[in-house]
């Protein structure tokens, strides 16, 4: 059965109107998330490095393609956590690519939030620094 461990791989990504609100909630939360592997696209990753002094793995920018590379990572289950601070109201140049990242995440059973109160919720959550088992049954593709 697929697992969580208690050391999560959590990825980070905020769309430029967001960044703020994306340090402001890493560096209040920077002692749990010392605790897990932190991944970002490219200006998010580095602005979050920069905040907190925490490493973050830096991929791509995401419209250069960054977004993908999470996506590759989630089909590969090497992601356990997306904190997406996505920004409702700007048009992306690469709102598919957004818009596949949450679909590949829906399927795969990550744990997303794309705002910072459920962020909040999810960080909180006495899950998170434990091991935690998938349930297949529960998930979109467990019958096929
Ligand atoms: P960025 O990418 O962190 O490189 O700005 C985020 C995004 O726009 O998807």
């Amino acid at each position: 059965m697929p697992r969580m461990i208690a050391r999560k791989r959590i990825a980070l990504v905020a769309h430029d109107a967001m960044k703020p609100a994306m340090v402001a909630w890493a560096a209040r939360n920077r002692e749990a998330l010392a605790r897990h592997e932190l991944f970002g696209t490219g200006t998010t990753g580095g602005k979050v490095a920069e905040g907190t002094g925490l490493p973050v793995t830096r991929l791509k920018s995401g419209p250069l393609g960054g977004d993908q590379q999470l996506g590759a990572m989630i089909a590969e289950g090497r992601l356990d956590v997306l904190i997406f601070f996505s920004d409702p109201l700007t048009a992306m140049p690469h709102d598919v690519d957004v818009k596949a990242l949450i679909r590949i995440s829906t399927l795969e059973q990550v744990v997303v939030a794309c705002n910072a109160a459920t962020a909040d919720f999810v960080i909180a959550s006495s899950l998170f620094d434990k091991d935690y088992a998938l349930r297949l049954e529960e998930t979109p593709n467990a019958s096929r």
